[in-house]
């Protein structure tokens, strides 16, 4: 066993972290600015916590894996399951996919239900201590390696620390201090708005437990809804800046009615209201490629949002944060020995197929800049006929929501078979 490490920031890619490190350190100290005491608290340092959380398939295998039991505990609080292709009404370029039952199991729930049964179950090994209410200042070093942070409070000694404080991260400003050069950054502007609103929900008043209409060039409008615990819809409603989804009540239902499908407008005209709606200006997606740097100091980690953040949109940012802490636990199998370098080099690579997926989607619409990677350029010009062609046939649906939820490379939406599928329905239409 090594001795501490602390992980900064309390949340779902540094509990996670957390969980992970304390199979190997004899300590696990996780520091995190805001009070953490309310489970059921939106907190400030976690703003996204008002509007919808999906758990992709592969991310709630990991999960499960690296906390086991977190799933069943998670629907004993009241987390609604359901398939991810039968129960979910999926638009996609204006195409309703064709619903049928599939292996893909979903689970939604509230992000503070998501966060705060991850941290019971945590917190419940008894080496992983949490100090809340306490920023981190900075980082401490001997020169060659970290030797621990710097709060508010004094100091904390360490052999490793994760930082794991999110979007708004410190970590590339804390390494600046000691001298280390800023890691080069990849970022796409989508230019993005959430707005979300809770309704009261009738289980019995629809046959779907979710709605996911994706914007795209024609239709630049899009949602997630969910059915979440105590009967709750929470509805997001998607736009661009230029012509954001409403926080006024009224105008927010009137903005529904130009989604593809009816479905979503009929729920929020009937269903009664519990908040208001709330909204939130999403930033760019940022990959910080730590791997590229020359020289960064031993006993460095990032994960999460502060490694890694993403468009929303594609309900990616906690699935990889589960892969990162268990790639994190893999680098550790091997020893301490040039963690951080082995761990950055996996990482990187590890994030390269959630990041070609959701910045291909962004890079659709002609006025979002960035590079366009001959990969993606393929995929954008196919992806509308595999869209219209899963309308009808559900092995094309199934394989697009297998890609999407991390199970499977974007390239096998383009095997033969499925080429092949996508020209019969083609044929058929014509
Ligand atoms: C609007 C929105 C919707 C989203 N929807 C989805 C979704 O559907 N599915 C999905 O998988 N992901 C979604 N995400 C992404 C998801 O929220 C994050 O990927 C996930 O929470 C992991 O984030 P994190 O733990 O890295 O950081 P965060 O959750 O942002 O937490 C960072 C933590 O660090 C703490 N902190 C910050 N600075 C300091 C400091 N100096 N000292 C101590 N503590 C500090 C903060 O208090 C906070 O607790 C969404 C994000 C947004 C913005």
């Amino acid at each position: 066993m090594e001795n501490r490490a602390v992980v900064i920031g309390g949340s779902i890619a540094g509990l996670l972290a957390a969980r992970v490190l304390s199979r190997w350190y004899s300590e696990v100290l996780v520091i995190d600015r805001d009070e953490l005491s309310d489970p059921a608290a939106h907190r400030k340092g976690t703003p996204q916590s008002r509007h919808a959380h999906g758990f992709l398939a592969r991310g709630l295998q990991v999960f499960d894996e690296l906390v086991p039991g977190y799933r069943a505990e998670l629907i004993a609080r009241g987390a609604v399951s359901g398939d991810l292709l039968n129960d979910v009404l999926w638009y996609n370029d204006g195409r309703l996919m064709r619903r049928a039952p599939s292996p893909l199991g979903g689970l939604n729930a509230s992000r503070p239900l998501i966060e705060s049964v991850l941290r019971e179950l945590v917190t419940a090994v008894p080496t992983i201590k949490v100090l809340d209410g306490v920023a981190v200042t900075g980082l401490t070093t001997d020169g060659h390696r970290l030797t621990g942070v710097r709060t508010e409070d004094g100091e904390y000694a360490a052999d490793v620390v994760v930082d794991a404080t999110g979007r708004s991260n410190r970590g590339p400003a804390w390494l600046a201090d000691l001298g280390y050069a800023a890691a080069p950054e990849d970022a796409v502007k989508a230019g993005i708005v959430y707005s979300t609103r809770q309704y009261r929900r009738d289980p019995e008043a629809q046959d779907f437990t979710g709605i996911i209409s994706g914007h795209y060039p024609a239709n630049p409008v899009g949602c997630g809804a969910a059915a979440n615990e105590d009967n709750r819809w929470l509805v997001t409603l998607v736009g661009f800046t230029d012509d954001p989804p409403p926080a006024e009540p009224g105008a927010f239902e009137d903005y529904a009615a130009r989604l593809d499908g009816p479905e979503l407008h009929r729920l929020v005209r009937k269903a009664e209201p519990l908040t208001d709606p709330v909204l939130f200006r999403i930033g760019p997606s940022v990959r910080r490629r730590y791997e590229k740097c020359d020289r960064l100091p031993e006993g460095f980690i990032a994960t999460g949002d502060s490694l890694c953040c993403f468009n929303p949109a594609y309900g990616q940012g906690m699935t990889v944060a589960a892969l990162t802490a268990q790639w994190l636990g893999k680098c550790l199998e091997n020893g301490t020995d040039g963690l951080t370098n082995r761990y950055f080099r996996g990482a990187g690579k590890l994030l390269g197929p959630a990041w070609e997926l959701s910045t291909s989607a962004d890079l659709r619409f002609p006025e979002v800049e960035g590079p366009r990677t001959p990969l993606q350029r393929i995929l954008n010009a196919y992806i509308g006929h595999l869209h219209r062609a899963a309308a009808a046939d559900p092995v094309l649906g199934l394989q697009f929501l297998r890609v999407a939820n991390l199970l499977a490379g974007p390239e096998s939406l383009l095997a033969p078979k499925m080429l092949w599928r996508v020209a019969r329905q083609f044929r058929r239409s014509a």
